[in-house]
């Protein structure tokens, strides 16, 4: 089976989610003094050669906006939530940092970013209204007036081709979404509704968009997605009629490329039908899996 490595997935951190039920181990690994410390100003990491600087935790940072990120190489890894934390955007500066970062950093930077901006747009108990609290070395919340507890949520996103023919016939559907950069394509992609299977949204999408009836899923990888808190679904869609029917409100167009085409495209080829996405985003890795045969 083909070994694949979606971006955000190569985190190397340990989670230590048994040592974070202990309410003292926050001020336990501060006092031991071997714990290492990353800020993140404006969501943006300092770095060196080596990638992510991390630096000796030293007294300053008040105890209470201490995250505990985990441990990597044995060491307790900790950021901050400073009290006046506001909610992510993507900019080019963060992207641009994300296309430099090895593999295991971008991961690792990706956990960091996906609770901060958590903390920052869960301010206040979403039962009773109440200002919430920090808890479990910030990997929770918790509501001093109704008790309530609130933990960070992930939003499962399917992402899709639709694979029609086989053999040397064999093609994949790419859209372009009108906010795209030039020539960009990219396999389709909706949010899971309530209710709703992988499976049912895949097909719901790939029909709303596209006009196209999925007989057929299999499923291919999944990766974490910080911006802000998506889990990407990555599925193959057998389809076994190809007219393309659009919905212009999200596609500006679509079609079918075959794998000459696609290997082009992940080549970067003068002469691709299309330019991808970039590697760290799953529909990179899907095109790649379907381009050597998955
Ligand atoms: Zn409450």
């Amino acid at each position: 089976m083909m070994v694949l490595s979606p971006g955000f997935t190569a985190s190397v951190l340990d989670r230590v989610e048994t040592e974070r039920l202990d309410p003292d181990i926050v001020p336990r690994l501060v006092a031991s003094g071997d714990a290492l410390f990353i800020d993140l100003p404006d969501y943006l990491p300092a770095t060196d050669a080596a990638g992510l600087a991390w630096t000796a935790l030293d007294g300053a940072t008040p105890v209470n906006e201490l995250v505990l990120l985990g441990r990597i190489a044995g060491k307790a890894r900790f950021t901050r939530l400073p009290a006046d934390i506001q909610g992510a955007r993507r900019s080019p500066a963060i992207m641009s940092l994300i296309e430099s970062l090895s593999a295991t950093d971008a991961a690792t930077y990706g956990v960091a970013r996906g609770l901060l901006d958590w903390h920052a747009r869960h301010k206040f108990c979403a039962y009773c209204g109440h200002p919430s609290e920090m808890m479990r070395a910030g990997w929770a919340r918790h509501c001093p007036s109704c008790q309530t507890e609130h933990y960070p949520r992930t939003d499962p996103v399917v992402i899709m081709l639709a694979e029609h023919g086989s053999g040397d016939a064999a093609r994949v559907l790419v859209g372009r979404q009108p906010m795209f950069p030039p020539g960009r394509y990219s396999a389709l992609a909706g949010f899971l509704e309530v209710g709703e299977s992988i499976e049912g949204a895949v097909a719901r999408e790939l029909f709303e968009e596209a006009g196209v009836r999925a007989t057929r899923i299999r499923y291919v990888a999944s990766q974490p997605w910080p911006f802000p808190s998506q889990l990407m679904i990555a599925c193959i869609a057998r389809v076994e009629d190809d007219t393309i029917t659009l919905d212009r409100n999200e596609l500006e167009d679509a079609r079918w490329v075959d794998r000459a085409g696609i290997a082009a495209a992940l080549a970067g080829e003068e002469s691709a039908p299309f330019l991808t996405p970039p590697s760290y985003a799953i529909a990179h890795t899907l095109l790649t899996a379907w381009a050597e045969g998955a």
